[in-house]
């Protein structure tokens, strides 16, 4: 019974599919046709076993295939999702039909696996849109040509009270002039317009209703075009009857008996406040646009997705050294000029446009033409609805970078001859520890209690010698960074080994403080680093923990072996970081300022930029995991060797 319900509704489903007035067609993602309802050949002509033979994108008009392919591949990366299009389609009689297909990826769907396709004949729609268009455009010279009618007319019939009554039922404000130039009828329009009485009107009247700094350039218009016997057209505010003044355009032609003989003007007149402000809305929005182009501030290019240029300002071909015609060439493409490890950047920066409209400013660093390096920001905006093309704004930033090098060089001199005096210092201080360690003969109750007094003042010294050797060591770290002066010596290492002794050094020198330590089963994690450098990552991540997190707590370090990566994590249970903190952390100099979170010592906010810095050089990642009040998980993973003996 079931099975008849079934194989009754599926030949009901069937029967609508085939008589429904749109056709329906299968679609595989290469876009090759599985399935077409009967009404396919309505629409185009084919049967639909002669259209399964063919390629959807082959009967599209070459014209709308970049749109349509563009709405295909977002579909297709999206499943459920339904879109539609409007395009031509080749007729198997060779002809354009214009069709509305509306497309659904079904392709997940176990019973379908398809893109489903609705095709819908909009060809007529679209004639009539076209005529419409048309029409709106023909509307101003139709205006023009019906008063001509008018004018014509009136000659014929002579008869002055018919026209006045075609005339005030015009959709337009009609006026007419004796040979004098003075007026001398207005239409009911005109009249309803003004809010004005005909007497008040005729004559001069009108011009009172004109805005004064108007009236002279309307008035040496008009006069002259008189004079001249001459058309005119001309645009004016004008009052209305609420007091507002709008701007009308106002057309007036010579007016002439059968004979020839003149007998004055004859003028027409719309009100075109909305379609100026319009007018000037879309020429300031060009006029920003152009402003902005031209101010030659910053370079500006406009581009697509593949890179190609359709649009450059001069700056930007002064700052590249290509010129406008090499820029602008059919083969060039802006990737092309950009700095390998750049390409990401970019490829990413074209996904958020694509999906929001907008990129913000990121540095990008290009090759002149010249073969020198150009360091840029560079921000963009979509400037169509497909979201193709973009304006992207290239700012030269290398004055910038010049002057950040020097600053770092600066700061590099300077923590450089800072270390050697402190090197010495510490070296002084030692050796008066050690004197006194030594001191050969037994002294005085009063001596002994001065040499102990001075070996406290000492040690506390060296404490102090010791933060600041650090402090001077991190800000030499930095700028070497900075300068890609940062070398690391890479050997095959087990990442076992120096974990386990960067924690007992801490262990070591906070021996108050529980470190609890969990290591893999594996006895051997090969990786290829600078052990130094690793150490002093984990280091750094230890020191932190053990100063901000209460000395009551245990602090956690974990190693952990994944697929591809070994990752080292540092569990505290101290005050933790909100997201924006978590954000901010990694920057240089960054420091929390919420109580709880200044160690004792002071430091200078680069330990963890030092660190992801160290990190991203071996090709790893760091990132941290916490929540205020609940601790922090600071963690860092490296590339896995393969697993050969170590050396
Ligand atoms: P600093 O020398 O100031 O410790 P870091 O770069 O190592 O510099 O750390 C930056 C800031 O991050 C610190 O000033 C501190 O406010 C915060 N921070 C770092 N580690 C922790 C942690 N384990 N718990 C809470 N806050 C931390």
């Amino acid at each position: 019974m079931s099975l008849e319900i079934s194989m009754h509704s599926d030949r009901c489903f069937r029967a609508l599919i085939e008589h429904s007035t749109d056709a329906i067609a299968l679609l595989n993602p290469d876009g090759t046709v599985t399935y077409a309802s009967l009404s396919i050949e309505r629409i185009l002509g084919y049967t639909p076993q002669e259209f399964i033979t063919i390629n959807g994108f082959d009967v599209i008009h070459p014209g709308d295939i970049p749109s349509f392919a563009h709405t295909f591949q977002q579909l297709l990366a999206t499943p459920g999702l339904v879109d539609t299009k409007q395009f031509r389609s080749r007729h198997k009689d060779g002809t354009w039909r214009w069709v509305e297909a509306t497309v659904t990826n079904l392709l997940h769907d176990p019973d379908v696996q398809a893109i489903v396709t609705n095709l819908h004949d909009i060809t007529e729609w679209k004639q009539a849109e076209e005529e419409l268009r048309a029409l709106a455009e023909q509307k101003e010279r139709y205006v023009g040509a019906t008063i001509v009618k008018i004018t014509e007319w009136k000659q014929t019939e002579e008869s002055e009270q018919l026209f006045r009554l075609l005339a005030d039922g015009a959709p337009v404000m009609i006026w007419t002039s004796g040979i004098d130039k003075l007026c001398t009828y207005f239409n009911a329009p005109w009249l309803a317009f003004t809010g004005r009485t005909l007497e008040q009107e005729l004559g001069n009247g009108w011009a009172e209703g004109v805005y004064p700094a108007d009236k002279q350039r309307c008035l040496d218009i008009y006069t002259s075009s008189f004079d001249a016997r001459k058309p005119f057209s001309m645009d004016y505010r004008l009052r209305r009857f609420d007091g507002q003044y709008r701007w009308v355009l106002d057309n007036g032609i010579p007016f002439y008996t059968p004979d020839g003989t003149f007998t004055g003007y004859i003028g027409s007149c719309i009100d075109i406040t909305e379609r100026r402000s319009l007018e000037q809305q879309l020429q300031y929005s060009e006029q920003k646009l152009r402003s902005l182009v031209e101010s030659n501030i910053v370079g500006v290019a406009v581009t697509d997705a593949e890179g190609r240029v359709y649009e450059v300002n001069n700056h930007l071909v002064q700052m590249l050294g290509y010129s406008q015609e090499e820029l602008l060439s059919e083969t060039m493409r802006m990737q092309h000029l950009l700095v390998p490890e750049y390409q990401e950047v970019r490829a990413r920066a074209w996904k958020t446009l694509v999906s929001q409209g907008a990129s913000l400013p990121e540095e990008k660093v290009y090759v002149r033409k010249d073969g020198s390096l150009l360091p840029t920001l560079v921000a963009a905006a979509t400037i169509n609805q497909e979201r193709s093309r973009a304006l992207v704004m290239f700012l030269d930033i290398s004055d910038r970078k010049e002057a950040e090098r020097r600053k770092q060089e600066f700061l590099g001199m300077v923590s450089h001859e800072l270390r050697t005096p402190l090197t010495a210092i510490m070296g002084l201080i030692e050796l008066a520890l050690m004197q006194i360690d030594l001191r050969l003969r037994s002294l005085a109750p009063d001596a002994e209690e001065l040499i102990n007094q001075v070996e406290q003042v000492l040690k506390r010294a060296s404490g102090q010698v010791e933060i600041e050797t650090r402090l001077v060591e991190e800000l030499l770290n930095v700028s070497r960074l900075e300068l890609h002066k940062f070398e690391l010596s890479l050997r095959r290492e087990n990442l076992v080994t120096i974990v386990q002794e960067t924690v007992a050094n801490q262990q070591q020198a906070a021996r108050t403080r529980h470190i609890e330590l969990a290591l893999p089963p594996d006895e051997v994690v090969p990786v290829m680093v600078d052990a130094g450098r690793i150490g002093q990552v984990l280091t750094n991540y230890l020191t932190n923990a053990l100063k901000y997190a209460p000395v009551d707590r245990a602090i956690s370090v974990r190693l952990e072996v994944e697929a591809s990566v070994a990752r080292v994590l540092v569990r505290d249970q101290g005050p933790g970081l909100i997201l924006e903190q978590q954000q901010h952390i990694w920057e240089r100099f960054y420091q929390v300022a919420a109580p709880g979170h200044q160690g004792p010592d002071g430091g200078l906010g680069l330990g963890l930029a030092i660190a992801k810095a160290i990190i991203e050089h071996h090709h790893g990642q760091v990132g941290v995991e916490s929540a205020p009040g609940r601790g922090s998980t600071f963690w860092f993973t490296l590339p896995r060797a393969s697993k050969e003996t170590l050396e």
